[in-house]
């Protein structure tokens, strides 16, 4: 059975509602347990299980690779944070009970084996969920290692073109994709109503005018931050760089936000996860970026749960590929300035 995109943009778009009546209410979450992390956990359970059980009536038959098991939630001294998720849910599917609940949340822990199956972030950009910064919800469809479709929810990016990364307490920003299809900004307000609008996204020619804008991760753990300072400095063009949390740097590349989105590996052995990537990916490619790991490999979606034949990511305009690839090489090894 095909899927069809509009179907999975509008479960995002739903999702993204979700977690932002669980970021509304942080401080209350906050109390429900001795873990500060508690509301993103409560958030991370709601998307995934209500992602999960809505895919249901799409594509029953396709496995889906999330991030969260149910095991813990079903403990008795979890009850709490069960009546949480399921609350959360609420907000857009008042009917579903908390054993549908977990159960939808069960059909996410697929080991990404099968040859067509989802890749699901339901939170991506955790720390950015709790510091009141971005976050996305991120779902994928991949088939025999291609991606086919990709819908980004960044359910508090300003959807003002010209919005930059400002956090916008009232509409969010939804971005999806299709192979060979285009890339789209869904107007996120009230999607799928008469007269919605989708606007197609593209990156901006080559002779864009102004600083290089440069998207990383906020969190100095997840992307080296000092190598891209040295890459931007080998370049030798004017740079603007700007941290921001989750896959909503992608959409801003995808949509001429930004330039680039470099993302460069802190520690040997680090294999990112396809669900951090897969729906980007995507959104950004359909979009004319150019998308490869730091040593200009396309990404391998086809090794299972992580990019394992890839080191970092690299994703530009395409005219700025040659010469951001020549400047991590140098970078890697100053011998090459020459
Ligand atoms: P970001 O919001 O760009 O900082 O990325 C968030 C993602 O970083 C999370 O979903 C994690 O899966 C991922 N992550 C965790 N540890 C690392 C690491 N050491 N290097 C790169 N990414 C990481
Ligand atoms: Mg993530």
């Amino acid at each position: 059975m095909p899927v069809d995109a509009a179907e999975l943009a509008r479960i995002v778009a739903d999702a993204g509602r979700v977690a932002r009546a669980v970021r509304g209410d942080l401080e209350r979450l906050r109390r429900l347990s001795k873990d500060d992390r508690s509301p993103v956990t409560v958030a991370d359970f709601a998307v995934q299980g209500f992602v999960a059980h809505a895919l249901l009536a799409v594509s029953p038959d396709i496995p889906i690779v999330g991030e969260e098991r149910a095991d813990a939630l079903r403990e008795a001294a979890n009850r709490p944070m069960l009546d949480a998720v399921v609350e959360a849910i609420h907000h857009v599917e008042p009917d579903l009970s908390a054993e549908q609940v977990l159960d939808a949340i069960d059909r996410g822990c697929h080991d990404a084996t099968a040859g067509t199956f989802y890749a699901l972030d339901p939170i991506d950009g955790t720390k950015g969920f709790l510091r009141g910064g971005q976050f996305a919800v991120a779902l994928a469809l991949i088939t025999r290692g291609e991606v086919i479709a990709g819908v980004l929810g960044c359910p508090v990016l300003d959807p003002a073109p010209d919005g930059g990364v400002s956090v916008s307490a009232d509409a969010g920003s939804l971005f999806s994709a299709g192979r060979g299809a285009g890339a789209w900004q869904i107007a996120e307000q009230s999607p799928f109503s008469d007269g919605a609008t989708r606007r197609r996204i593209r990156t901006a020619p080559p002779d864009h005018p102004g600083p290089v804008r440069i998207c990383e991760s906020v969190e100095a753990a997840h992307s080296d931050q000092h190598a891209a300072h040295r890459v931007a400095d080998a370049l030798g063009r004017g740079t603007a760089f700007v941290r921001v949390d989750s896959q909503c740097k992608y959409a801003l590349v995808a949509a001429d936000r930004a330039d680039v989105y470099l993302r460069l590996p802190t520690r040997a052995g680090y294999e990112e996860r396809i669900w951090d990537h897969a729906a980007g990916w995507l959104v950004a490619t359909e979009a004319g970026a150019v998308v490869l790991d730091t040593v200009g490999r396309p990404l391998d979606f086809s090794r299972g749960i992580t990019l394992a034949a890839n080191r970092g990511i690299l994703c530009c305009r395409s005219d700025l590929a040659s010469p951001l690839l020549a400047a991590l090489r140098i970078d890697r090894d100053p011998a090459h300035a020459h």
